[in-house]
């Protein structure tokens, strides 16, 4: 890779020193004012728009007329850049603390383009139980490209170091993982594995707790990215990915990417995860409340939950040591696939689906739904239970999602009404 920046509109440095491409309407701060909190600065945009329009424009154009016969303006073509996006990919390099952000299609879309700076013979190092795309994507790099992937436990911060050698390329985490919920320490093996090998990348998918909960480049990763289909847009209504970076060469490399392959975000979405992103800190705020009142009613009632806002977490203290809220993704296990088909499907306000981070909440079973693209063998070997379901839970009102629980579990004959209250039947497994 060369040093030169990849095209004239990259050579600008904003005026905080944010190396980014202009924009007709910047969100970026400007020199000097005050950092606001973090929900201040998602609703807090600066426009330069000619109308001063306080909602930037949806650029509908695939290009821009130049100047000049050599060309000269600040953008000619939308693959190669556009104000919607640009403007989106600023505000995101805030909201993520980051030098630069680049706007794509999905969030594989995003691991795709970070993953197209591997090389034949490269090892990446990654855990075990990784979002099923992802999985699908590198035994594909695996099969096809040569990249060696060694699947690790990277809740053990010594097993995954220990396979760092001057081979690996990239290493590649995920925390809390999903549907197994454990957290990595993503500090001490940045740490570590830079230690080991300064040139390997760490590289971490934040799409579980999205920028309003967790900064990894803080942590010391070279290099985030999140579904902006998740929390950041929260309406399931686009797909989109973010990938955040402070090292600007880092930065030239993946844009070059991003306009070598056209996978930049359309003008249209751009605009919707702009408009999704600004009410990110309410949309949290009240799932994970939500979400903390059913993992406590789960728990509750004998079933094994895994949530990292319950003290029963086993590593709560490392969650809430890199983290500033629980999130609102768990899961919990009833001992039996059939008994979880029969509540999934028993519930009512609880739509059936994957994904999460949508303002409605959903249920699902992972091994048959996300994650039926990693084959039943690995799964085992993984110790995936076959019968977890999984709670996105949403901005609901908390007690129509318990009641519309709690009938599920009942029809499904998971619980039994008693004279004290619902209680969980022999066959859980939480009661062994
Ligand atoms: C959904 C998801 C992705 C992929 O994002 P898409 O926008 O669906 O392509 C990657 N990682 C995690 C953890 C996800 O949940």
């Amino acid at each position: 890779m060369t040093d030169k920046p990849v095209s004239k509109a990259l050579s600008r440095v904003d005026q905080d020193g944010h190396n980014l491409p202009p924009s007709p309407a910047p969100s970026s701060p400007s020199n000097g004012r005050r950092r606001y909190a973090l929900a201040t600065e998602l609703v807090y945009t600066e426009t330069k728009d000619q109308h001063g329009a306080s909602s930037i424009p949806i650029y509908q154009s695939a290009t821009f007329k130049q100047t000049s016969a050599s060309g000269g303006g600040e953008y000619d073509y939308t693959r190669s850049g556009n104000p919607t996006r640009t403007h989106l990919e600023r505000h995101m390099a805030k909201i993520m603390n980051a030098n630069r952000a680049l706007a794509v299609g999905s969030g594989m879309g995003a691991l795709d383009v970070i993953t197209r700076l591997l090389s034949p013979g490269d090892e990446v190092i990654t855990g075990d139980d990784l979002y099923g795309g992802t999985n699908r994507l590198l035994t594909y790099l695996a099969r096809k490209q040569n990249i060696i992937v060694h699947h690790v436990d990277t809740t053990d911060v010594a097993a995954a170091v220990a396979r760092v050698s001057d081979k690996t390329a990239m290493v590649l985490l995920e925390t809390p993982t999903n549907p197994l919920i454990k957290i990595v320490d993503i500090p001490s093996i940045a740490k570590a594995a830079h230690a080991a090998n300064p040139k390997a990348l760490v590289v971490v998918d934040n799409t579980m707790l999205s920028p309003m909960l967790a900064n990894p480049l803080d942590m010391g990763a070279d290099i985030t990215y999140e579904s902006g289909t998740k929390y950041l847009s929260g309406h399931h209504d686009i797909m989109a990915g973010v990938i955040a970076v402070n090292d600007a060469k880092l930065g030239d490399e993946l844009y070059f990417m991003i306009n070598s392959t056209g996978c930049g975000l359309a003008p249209n979405d751009s605009f919707l995860l702009m408009r999704g992103v600004k009410t990110l800190a309410i949309r949290i705020e009240k799932q994970q409340t939500n979400a903390q009142t059913i993992a406590e009613f789960l728990e509750g009632h004998g079933f094994r939950v895994r949530y990292p806002g319950l003290k029963s977490h086993p590593q709560y203290d490392l969650h809430w040591s890199m983290a500033r809220g629980a999130g609102a993704v768990l899961s919990f296990e009833t001992g039996d696939p059939a008994l979880s088909e029969r509540i999934v499907e028993a519930t009512r306000l609880w739509g059936i689906s994957v994904s999460f981070g949508c303002v409605n909440s959903l249920i699902s079973m992972p091994c048959q739904m996300s994650h039926a693209s990693i084959d039943a063998k690995t799964r085992q070997e993984r110790q995936m239970p076959e019968d977890i379901i999984r709670l996105c839970v949403g901005i609901e009102d908390v007690n129509d999602l318990i009641d519309d629980l709690q009938r599920a579990l009942v029809q499904a004959g998971a619980v039994t009404l008693s004279i004290d209250g619902f209680q969980a039947n022999e066959a859980d497994p939480a009661q062994a």
